[in-house]
């Protein structure tokens, strides 16, 4: 069945009603062909998923109307994915598979060899949301605005930092995360760090390096390009750590 995410949203109760946004109105009756009855799934965020019935076709707005509640709200566990801007399409790669993937949240971040200086937030914001709709999610992760990391580094935003580092020795693969994050408490923060197709440059590698709440793991024998490098850290945290277990 069809899903969508709803936002901004209403509080979810049955029986009431409420207008889609003109995209989700005109996906629904334009391109799906659906009508007046037919039903689909929504969810916000906050209220679960439920099961809405087209109640309106009008000129002004498509208006559903919810009927049952299907799955109660859970929460994603924190997991932050921060990437440095990359080419769009595989920016764009990476937010699709990091919402698949279970993150709660993804940082675009600025390093020295970006291949940008900037990104289109909300583009990003909608394939989230689109693959959030299709991977059968309960939220959205939350796309954040564009940060320098070095600002970001020091802004709080993580507890832990797992660092695909291409320079380390062989031996610091999956055990040397698994080994430095399982005793991580449930109000943490841990976060994946990915760098650009250029890599980090020694500056910034020194400074990760330095730091107590940086983890440096080795993705294999093999230099990955950053969309691999991501789909691969954030596989080995779901399947060790995280909510594959
Ligand atoms: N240093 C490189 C490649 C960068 S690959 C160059 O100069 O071209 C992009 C990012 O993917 C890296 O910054 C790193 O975060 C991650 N990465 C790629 N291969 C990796 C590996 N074998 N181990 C750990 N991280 C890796």
């Amino acid at each position: 069945m069809i899903r969508l995410f709803i936002s901004p949203s209403p509080l979810f109760a049955a029986g009431d009603t409420f207008p889609l946004s003109p995209e989700q109105g005109r996906y629904l009756t334009s391109v799906m062909r659906l009508g007046v009855d037919d039903e689909v799934l929504v969810f916000n965020g906050r209220d679960g998923e439920w099961t809405a019935r087209i109640f309106e076709v009008g000129k002004k707005a498509v208006r559903l109307e919810l009927l049952v509640q299907t799955r109660p709200q859970t929460r994603t566990p924190s997991l932050i994915l921060a990437i440095a801007l990359i080419k769009r399409a595989r920016l764009e790669t990476i937010v699709e598979k990091a919402t698949e993937l279970g993150v709660s949240a993804i940082q675009p971040v600025i390093t020295r060899r970006s291949n940008a200086d900037h990104t289109n937030i909300d583009r990003l914001r909608l394939i989230a949301q689109e693959a959030a709709e299709q991977t059968e999610r309960l939220d959205v992760p939350d796309v954040l605005p564009v940060a320098k990391l070095d600002k970001w580094l020091d802004s709080g935003a993580f507890t832990a930092l797992v660092f695909p580092d291409e320079e380390t020795t062989h031996e610091a693969g999956a055990a040397t995360m698994l080994e430095s994050l399982k005793g991580a408490q449930p109000g943490d923060h841990p976060a994946i760090l990915i760098g650009p197709e250029g890599g980090f440059d020694d500056t910034e590698r020194d400074n990760l390096r330095a730091r107590p709440d940086v983890i440096r793991v080795n993705l294999g024998p093999r230099i990955l390009r950053a969309d691999t490098a991501a789909i691969s850290a954030l596989t080995l945290y779901q399947a060790a750590l995280g909510d594959w277990r």
